[in-house]
């Protein structure tokens, strides 16, 4: 039977408009039903594809045929018996890695954003024609891992793919982008870097074949996939990454590329590094190991389950790990890294009444859609999942014999190769198998309840030691002791530089004193209000009271504000000096350092 056939081009560059067509060769009798995704996979919020969708006409057998709206998302076809192509411009400039993107500089897209699903052939297989655009643009060439069946040396032509759900996996970069390969236990990597960039490619691809290769090595040595692509997109400032089954598409700052002359990983680097290494991940956990809600995902609605901290958390728990397990970073630097999660953790008042488990079912309507109250009533399941993931495994670890590796692959050999969804609370079960009441009560506690992993008993046995301390400075991110002097008291609220609150903590000093998010502040006792008299204000002492004027919408009014005692929630992490020799060995086996 031949299959859905798709052809995309771009119509008009500095419009950012591509024409996207769509074929169905046996159109459905009582009129043919075309639908957009109304989300994607990996990026869990109502998105609405089709609100860029625009000139929706049809053709059938050469002649133009009715078509017309039948919800927000769906379009339906006069019925017709010739083949049916629907033709469609999408405006695409969204430089994010969730969307269509159209301009003078390049083209990149996803499915979903941009192909009708034809209800009905959703399992047909699918060909698509690569258009290539006019000659001002003949150093563009196509970055994808669609199948290629008949392409020109630079990539435009025919790709195919076995289902709407396979074609709309593998995002298309169209540009004049440099192309850095690298082999990965024997499978080739490729990354496609557009932006204008100066980079140590050789640099780059040397760390991130380490990396890549300690995921591999992780999951028994053999990668899932023939080739593997980085659509990397570097800009001034942005960030962001999507999981595909072998590629993903990153944005990041250009400064978070590796300079030529560049020593050890800088912050900026290692971030890149973390990022790529997560969505590589991806590739086994979530996209391969993925929950019985996603299998297959319903592009219609949301797809709730309660573990996303599992499949988000578990792979940011790998992403900074790998990089201290291939060598990449130093051991030290990772327990900088872990102590910033902990921080960033620890000033969230929201983790005591919001649950991991509750979290991952309502990312489509709260961690997806942020606000002024989010920290307060949300807690990131990336960031305390990776907490609880450390924990589980420094807990497998001390008490048994066994690792949260041996979990994942277990995972890995019963759900992922045979490609079958993971029912909810496998994790837990096979978890709390190797660990038993240990691990079953961090589930208990940490996942379903909201307390916080017990990292500073874990890390003991371990031979490292959790410091807490109050933050140095409005910057102060944690991982190392103080520098300089720290504050003596606090007004418990997030301040923007322009001196507007951008968080009042809840039950801390600015709220209880009645000042709230957006209000801007303009005077601490009579003085003008800056981030120096701020300052100021800090290095007086908890209990004082501070008259403070602000702005509320447009009305000024004042408060009076009594300054709290700092909270201690920057941590750093050391090794103990006297720790026993068992710490040490299960630490070097831990970090790969051994
Ligand atoms: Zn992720």
């Amino acid at each position: 039977m031949p299959g859905t056939h798709y052809e995309i081009a771009a119509h008009d560059v500095h419009a950012h408009l591509f024409e996207v067509r769509c074929t169905v060769p046996h159109p459905a009798s009582d009129g043919q039903r075309f639908r957009l995704p109304a989300w994607i996979p990996g990026s869990y919020l109502i998105r609405e594809f089709a609100r860029q969708f625009s000139d929706v006409r049809a053709e059938a057998g050469g002649k133009p045929i009715a078509i017309r709206k039948e919800a927000k998302d769906t379009w339906r076809a006069a019925p017709t018996s010739a083949p049916l192509t629907v033709i469609a411009r999408v405006y695409a400039f969204d430089l994010s890695v969730r969307t269509a993107y159209l301009d003078t500089t390049r083209g990149y897209f996803n499915g979903p954003a941009v192909f009708l699903c034809p209800e009905g052939h959703e399992r047909a297989p699918c060909t698509l024609d690569v258009v290539a655009p006019g000659d001002a643009y003949a150093r563009w060439r196509v970055a994808t891992t669609l199948a290629a069946e008949s392409v020109d040396a630079r990539g435009f032509g025919r790709y195919g793919a076995a289902s709407y759900d396979d074609l709309i996996d593998h995002p298309v970069e169209i540009a004049d982008f440099v192309e850095i390969g690298f082999s990965a236990r024997g499978v080739p990597h490729t990354l496609a870097l557009t932006g204008r960039v100066d980079i140590d490619g050789d640099r780059l691809a040397r760390d991130l074949q380490r990396v890549c290769e300690a995921h591999i090595d992780l999951f028994g040595g053999s990668a899932p996939f023939e080739r593997y692509l980085f659509q990397v997109m570097a800009v001034g400032d942005g960030y962001g990454g999507l999981e595909h089954r072998d590629s993903t598409s990153l944005l990041c700052r250009r400064d978070e590329l590796p300079r030529r002359d560049l020593g050890a990983p800088n912050d900026e680097y290692v971030n890149f590094l973390g990022l790529a290494s997560h969505e590589y991940f991806h590739a086994w956990n979530v996209k391969r190991i993925k929950p019985a809600a996603f299998a297959p995902y319903d592009l219609t609605r949301e797809n709730y389950t309660r573990e996303l901290w599992a499949y988000e958390g578990i792979t940011s728990y790998y992403d900074d790990l790998a990089l201290v397990r291939s060598g990449v970073i130093e051991p030290a630097r990772y327990l900088e890294l872990v102590a910033r999660t902990i921080t960033t953790v620890l000033r969230t008042p929201g983790r005591r009444r919001q649950s991991l488990a509750d979290a991952s079912f309502d990312a489509w309507i709260k961690f997806y859609r942020p606000d002024e109250n989010s920290p307060n009533a949300t807690v990131s399941y990336y960031l305390k999942g990776a907490l609880v993931a450390l924990a589980l495994d420094l807990t497998l670890r001390s008490d048994g014999d066994a690792s949260l590796d041996d979990v994942m692959r277990n995972l890995w050999s019963r759900f992922g190769v045979r490609d079958i969804g993971v029912p909810e609370d496998e994790f837990e079960r096979i978890a709390s198998e190797l660990g038993g009441d240990a691990v079953r009560e961090i589930f208990a506690r940490c996942v379903h309840g909201t307390d916080d992993p017990p990292l500073d008993r874990l890390f003991a046995t371990f031979g490292i030691e959790l410091h807490l301390r109050p933050a140095a400075s409005s910057n102060d991110r944690g991982g190392k002791p103080a520098s300089g002097a720290v504050p003596d008291a606090a007004i418990d609220a997030k301040i923007a530089p322009d001196m507007r609150i951008q968080h009042a903590y809840r039950d801390g000093a600015a709220e209880r004193a009645g000042l709230a998010a957006h209000d801007v502040l303009v005077a601490f006792d009579g003085l003008h209000a800056t981030q120096d008299t701020l300052n100021a204000l800090l290095r007086r002492r908890a209990g004082e009271r501070v008259r403070v004027h602000a702005f509320r919408r447009d009305e000024l009014f004042d408060v009076e504000l009594t300054l709290a005692p700092p909270a201690r929630d920057t941590c750093y992490l050391t090794l103990s000096a006297d720790a026993p020799s068992r710490a040490a060995s299960l630490r070097h086996a831990w970090l790969g350092t051994a």
